[in-house]
């Protein structure tokens, strides 16, 4: 890396992303000027077969966490998960103020205080309209819609010029929750010239306008009007704009709501907090649902992407404290189904179907909707901010690219595809060029520290979860001679109820090696061990078909 890039300079702006550009998940993003960074959101992603043991990932802060003392402070767009959910996790490496709304900032309290971080942060909060600054950078939020209240764009304006980070967006008419995107602050901006937008790239494969929360809140109208008995609805638990339209539909149809599941429990609490929630809506706790009569019930549930140790997934196991359904409830599914959970929603959708509880998904009508603009939407927002330079962020590759391909049709002149950890240099005149790359990793979070995801740790336990593990001690004398039985036990391997005897025969293959050692090699006990392994491991070989993990532990006797 050049030194360059570790130093951004007085007429460039930098910008590098260390999550989010190539994923859609744990973003962050970092800004350079005169010498100084900025970092905008700090988020999380979560784990999968590829981190056993590890359900939650951050992107590895470590470029500005070697060089904290030039991090002046960390925006926050919104209050999601993947953009406000690390900053507790990750404080240590960065220990600086950061900016929010009211509602992430809220959200933020919440988490700092599971961190045991309670009032070691400094939580700024600022508004839309009130511009602040932060190091080198004048910053001013910008409204737009997306499914959680006060989510904004950033417009970030140095010497260098104006530069738009969307965050998460989209359109819409009738948003139900936050306010309407600021169309006449957007085009205010775009008049006075914005050099580079980075945007928001998750439906950029798709054709036209995406839906709006509205829209949606009439499709579970419709759908919840026509059932008779208990109804569940699952969504996202930060999906605030969702749960304010099921709060009116249970109003309109005679339910009574209660949510169900922690994070949605505690999303409510902090909407209803700051106002967002219909008011004198009285939730029903779930302790006092099965009082109700099943035409009035109306559960919010968390479990969407079928995660096993939610609230759906455990009524749908007949393992929640308080609540069932029966047979002639139904459940609605109102959320996307993100690629890679689909065998996990399966799961749940079989037990329920299989108690005859009925399954209403997206084919049944509309009662879901993005939170994220589609193609159309996209048209739409660079008419209004007419940037020199697109840069897609918040997508996979394809997202990435068929967003730069619509920029370059659309006329934008420079449209920049990038990759995590490539340093882009954003200067006053000319094009955007790549000038540097560093380390883009990603730690995941098991037990309280954070691990390397491309470490040692989860390589082993990878390939420890797919072919076991053998140890092995053996003892020998001053010359290097057996003195003990071998001793072979394994985790994995072979199976319990019969593993008697072949570990026998492993104990004699290893005697027999012991037997073997060539003189030369008697002295070392290394050399001894990774003797005794290779024979091991050619008898699990001829015995399982598979090569288990084998770690030979050699103790040498004085005699
Ligand atoms: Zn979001
Ligand atoms: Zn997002």
């Amino acid at each position: 890396m050049t030194d360059r890039s570790n130093d951004p300079g007085r007429d460039e702006v930098l910008f590098l992303p260390l999550g989010g550009i190539g994923e859609i998940g744990m973003n962050m993003y970092l800004y350079g000027h005169k010498g100084r960074w900025i970092m905008v959101d700090c988020g999380i992603s979560f784990g999968d077969e590829y981190t056993p043991g590890v359900d939650i990932l951050t992107a590895d802060p470590s470029f500005i966490a070697d060089q904290k003392g030039k991090l002046d402070g960390i925006v926050v767009t919104h209050a999601h998960e993947d953009h406000i959910g690390a900053i507790g996790y990750l404080w240590q490496e960065l220990e600086c103020p950061v900016y929010l709304s009211p509602f992430a900032a809220e959200v933020l309290d919440h988490k700092l205080n599971e961190n045991d971080l309670d009032g070691e942060v400094s939580v700024n909060r600022v508004n839309p309209g009130e511009p602040f600054r932060v190091g080198p950078f004048e910053i001013e939020l910008v409204p737009v819609c997306h499914s959680v209240p006060e989510a904004n764009a950033l417009a970030i304006t140095t010497d260098v010029g104006t530069i738009i980070h969307s965050g998460d967006f989209k359109f819409d008419s009738d948003p139900l929750v936050s306010r309407f995107l600021d169309e006449d602050r957007f085009r205010a901006l775009g008049n006075k010239g914005v050099k580079a937008l980075v945007c928001d790239s998750t439906n950029a494969l798709d054709e036209g306008a995406t839906g709006s929360e509205g829209d949606a809140k009439a499709g579970l109208l419709e759908q919840i009007s026509k059932l008779e008995n208990r109804v569940a609805v699952t969504c996202f638990s930060t999906n605030v704009a969702r749960l304010v339209g099921l709060l009116d539909v249970a109003a309109q149809t005679g339910r009574r709501p209660c949510l169900v599941g922690r994070s949605l429990v505690r999303m409510g609490s902090i909407a209803q907090k700051l106002g967002y929630l219909p008011k004198g809506v009285a939730l029903v706790n779930e302790e006092d649902v099965g009082f109700l009569p099943k035409s009035e019930v109306l559960i919010v549930c968390t479990g969407s992407q079928g995660e096993p140790m939610s609230a759906l997934a455990r009524i749908s196991r007949q393992e929640h404290r308080h609540l069932t359904l029966d047979s002639g409830d139904a459940v609605i599914f109102s959320a996307r189904e993100i690629p890679g959970n689909e065998t996990k929603i399966g799961r749940v959708q079989n037990r329920l179907s299989g108690q005859g509880v009925e399954l209403i998904t997206e084919k049944h009508g509309m009662i879901h909707v993005s939170g994220h603009p589609a193609r159309e939407d996209l048209k739409r927002f660079y008419d209004l901010v007419r940037p020199e330079i697109v840069i897609p962020m918040h997508g996979e590759t394809r997202h990435l690219l068929a967003h730069r391909d619509l920029a370059v049709d659309y006329g934008i002149d420079q449209a920049l595809t990038i990759r995590n950890g490539q340093i882009v240099g954003i200067v006053k005149d000319g094009p955007a060029k790549v000038i540097g790359e560093t380390h883009a990793g990603r730690l995941g979070l098991d037990g309280d520290r954070l691990i390397e995801i491309d470490g040692s740790i989860l390589r082993e336990r990878r390939k420890l979860s797919s072919v076991g593990f053998v140890t092995v001690f053996v003892v020998v004398n001053r010359k290097g001679e057996a003195v003990a039985d071998p001793v072979v036990s394994s985790v994995g391997v072979l199976d319990k109820a019969y593993e008697g005897d072949v570990a026998k025969e492993a104990e004699d293959w290893a005697w027999d090696a012991l037997d073997r050692v060539p003189n030369g090699d008697r002295t070392s006990d290394k050399d001894i061990a990774e003797f005794v392994r290779r024979a091991l491991r050619r008898f699990f070989l001829n015995e399982t078909g598979k090569k288990p993990i084998i770690e030979v532990n050699v103790t040498r006797v004085k005699r």
